[in-house]
């Protein structure tokens, strides 16, 4: 917290924290896998660059530069003597300064926490069953979707609410347009014919790391694949749904608003895609080594170590 390592609960912050009040903060939420006998980060420099971008569209200052978070959380991990896989929040966010909307002179704190995780969807089903939400999915011309804002948080909680309280896994948000958007925290990809198909920044989408993971590996399996606009009634045609986040991971969806999807269970490129994923975090794949941070120095990992590190990002001002 501030630069400091605090235990647990010490880790609070005062009830007139703006960012409690009005959403002012970014946020980042990262995974980490135990490999061998290691813990590796995935795209760390680059879960930090899109919060260092989160804050610019804000005007919000960081105190820290990119590199400087990214070594904070790595210490973090190693101070805590982390030996398993983990999900990684590092959090920037307006403090105490008063009610005034306009927070550029209120300080800015960055906290980072860590802890053991593993599923974030049940994981006795094998995939969701998914609504289409009746809310849309904030955004432009209200505020920049592309931005991981905290207060934009509130449309996935009023949407993931709603699709629970009907007894669904998850929602998934249409845009302004009526157009296919993405989950309250994942993007989603089609697949039908074998063509695979996702929505564009054009359709307010959240610009997903794992998402631009799996792209590479539809590319580097050469399987047709397109980013483009899609129409609900696809959602309900297609042959493999699937959903991509950091959490999520890739998660098959088995039915949209109770219509099944294919035979209702995963489909075959989901499942490929599923492992390939898998392989590509815990540093399996050689051409993504670069991708992964190792936290306790295994020389299998070391040299992707140093590569990520030299392209940690700088402050978005500098
Ligand atoms: N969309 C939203 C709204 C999200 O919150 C997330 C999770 N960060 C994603 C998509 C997926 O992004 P990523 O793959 O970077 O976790």
């Amino acid at each position: 917290m501030d630069g400091d390592i605090v235990p647990w609960e010490k880790a609070t912050v005062h009830v007139f924290t703006h960012a409690l009040h009005y959403g002012s903060g970014v946020f980042e939420g990262i995974r980490a896998y135990k490999a061998e006998d290691d813990v590796l980060i995935f795209r760390l420099g680059d879960h930090i660059r899109r919060m260092m971008e989160s804050a610019k569209l804000y005007s919000f200052d960081l105190p820290y530069s990119g590199e400087e978070i990214c070594n904070a959380v790595i210490e973090l991990i190693q101070r805590n003597d982390f030996h398993d896989s983990l999900y990684i929040r590092p959090i920037a966010f307006k403090g105490v300064g008063g009610i005034n909307l306009d927070a550029r002179a209120t300080p800015t704190s960055v906290s980072i926490m860590a802890f053991p995780y593993r599923k974030y969807f049940n994981h006795d089903k094998l995939g969701l069953d998914v609504n289409v939400s009746t809310w849309r999915r904030i955004g432009e011309p209200a505020v920049p979707g592309l931005a991981k804002a905290c207060g934009h948080y509130i449309n996935s909680v009023l949407a993931r609410t709603e699709s629970a309280e009907a007894g669904f896994d998850e929602a998934l948000f249409l845009d302004g347009d009526g157009h296919v958007c993405e989950g309250t925290g994942e993007n989603i990809f089609l697949v039908k014919d074998d063509q695979i198909a996702t929505p564009g920044f054009g359709s307010g989408i959240l610009d997903g790391i794992t998402r631009e993971t799996v792209i590479s590996l539809i590319r580097d399996l050469e399987l047709p694949f397109t980013e483009r606009e899609v129409a609900r009634a696809e959602l309900y045609t297609c042959d493999e749904a699937f959903f991509t986040g950091t959490a999520a991971e890739v998660a098959p969806i088995l039915s949209i608003d109770r219509k099944p999807i294919g035979n209702g269970k995963p489909g075959r490129l989901t499942s490929k895609l599923m492992e390939g994923y898998g392989e590509i975090v815990i540093g399996r794949n050689s051409k993504y080594l670069r991708y992964v941070t190792s936290v306790y120095g295994n020389q299998q990992f070391v040299r992707a170590t140093s590569e990520t590190n030299s392209q940690i990002p700088r402050r978005v001002t500098e």
